[in-house]
């Protein structure tokens, strides 16, 4: 049996490519509605610190992985005095905290925005002015664009920084798959009151998005997906490419060769994701370049689009990686866009299209006049492969499941994953 800390989506999907190789699965997740704990043998319903859950998964399960990754480092560490565990905690910890995350990408000599790190009022007070406009971000927690604030100048940054104190901002940051709330003992939590740390970064002119989900074994060897263009609304993931055309081949390879560096310097374990901004020349036919944003310790929503057009996918390769099994490079049999399926399809036409979702899930609750989406409609298209991950209740900015559209090139794959987005009322891009 194999086991995964977190029951949301990544696990389910990464329970179907284990139990497609034999594995029985097993989840830890407070949830009692978890995804993954749905399609699993064994479902551990309790806190992810609760010492007889952890026991148990220790001694069922040959190796252990998770897919969240504000999990505890604390329990990843006591699962690793007894069996494998990958990612490491201590890889797990960097990827949990920007600040870490951004001085390891330094180390790394990966190209990161300009940044600062703020711990306390007097290191507001003394942020260069260099780097506004920017975002306020918290060093921990943050995910989906949530533990953000845009900040055009001081005032708005001092304003940000004061709401980031107060303590309803953690309850804002719950688990992508469960919120609004959810049994993590989060650092937060811990910390004290008067100190969330953020990291400030310049708002940078972003030509695109584009991320890497390569895994490491063991031994060092390391295999990739087809580097990713993705396209976010409102913080989210919306849209991912792969294809020919769906990014410069330079920056593609740039991309890939910081990748495998930042995985390298971590002597990362599992699949792991780098997402990249691409910035926009400073000069008219200036040349567009490329700086990291954030790591994943897990699958990545951008490698979705792998179960459906690679011959192996991000979630094979983590059981591959937990297993001890060969990694051999996936390769992409067809191009592909997924579509994230968000809550906010079940309300047609109650917001205009593009218009941003709102933060707070509490105050949009899922009504009568909710409906499924036409899934018939999309399936009825060639090429469209529909994922749904058994949440039953919609919300807006939950994701609820995606589509992939795959085609022999990425236009027809475009062509498509348009016709889709009309059937199901996405906006389209
Ligand atoms: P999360 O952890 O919530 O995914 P990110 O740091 O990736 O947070 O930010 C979410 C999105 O906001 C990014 O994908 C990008 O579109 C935008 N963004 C974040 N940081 C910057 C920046 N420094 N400059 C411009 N856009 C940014
Ligand atoms: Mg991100």
């Amino acid at each position: 049996m194999l086991g995964v800390l977190g029951g949301g989506q990544l696990g389910r999907m990464w329970a179907h490519a284990a139990q497609t190789l034999g594995y029985q699965t097993a989840v830890l997740d407070p949830d009692p509605h978890s995804p993954a704990g749905l399609v699993s043998h064994l479902h551990l319903c309790a806190d992810y610190l609760d010492p007889q859950a952890l026991a148990q998964m220790a001694q069922q399960c040959a190796a252990i992985t998770t897919e969240f990754e504000n999990v505890p480092a604390q329990a990843l560490a006591q699962l690793a005095q007894t069996r494998p565990v990958s990612p490491s905690a201590a890889s797990v910890a960097v990827a949990q905290d920007r600040a870490q995350e951004k001085a390891h990408f330094t180390r790394c000599g990966v190209p990161v925005a300009p940044h600062a790190v703020l711990s306390n009022d007097a290191d507001v007070a003394a942020l260069s002015a260099a780097l506004l406009p920017g975002i306020l971000k918290t060093a921990r927690l943050g995910y989906d664009g949530k533990g953000q604030a845009r900040v055009a100048n001081r005032a708005e940054l001092l304003a940000a920084w004061q709401a980031m104190q107060s303590n309803d901002q953690g309850d804002a940051l719950a688990h992508p798959a469960h919120a609004p709330s959810h049994g993590v003992a989060t650092s937060a939590s811990q910390a004290t009151p008067s100190a969330t740390v953020c990291v400030l970064e310049k708002m940078l002119p972003l030509a695109a998005e584009c991320s890497v989900v390569l895994a490491r074994g063991n031994d060092g060897q390391m295999v990739h997906l087809p580097v990713q263009a993705n396209l976010h609304r409102d913080g989210i993931l919306a849209v991912t490419e792969v294809g020919d055309g769906a990014l410069d081949t330079a920056l593609a390879d740039q991309a890939l060769a910081a990748a495998r560096d930042v995985a390298q310097g971590l002597d990362y374990v599992g699949v792991l994701c780098v997402e990249f901004f691409v910035l926009r020349p400073d000069a008219p036919g200036g040349k567009p370049s490329l700086v990291v944003n954030e790591i994943a310790p897990r699958p990545h929503n951008s490698g979705h689009h792998s179960i459906d057009s690679c011959d192996v996918s991000q979630f094979d390769l983590q059981v591959r990686c937990m297993a001890g099994l060969p990694l051999v490079p996936p390769r992409a049999h067809s191009a592909a866009v997924m579509l994230n399926l968000l809550g906010d399809l079940w309300w047609p036409g109650a917001v205009p299209a593009g218009a941003p979702a709102p933060q707070d899930p509490k105050t949009h609750p899922a009504t009568e006049s909710a409906r499924e989406p036409d899934w018939a409609a999309a399936l009825a298209l060639p090429g469209v492969h529909l994922h749904l991950y058994g949440k039953t209740q919609p919300r807006r900015g939950r994701k609820m499941g995606h589509l992939t559209c795959t085609a022999a090139t990425l236009g027809q794959a475009r062509d498509v994953a348009r016709q889709a987005a009309q059937c199901l009322g996405l906006a389209p891009w």
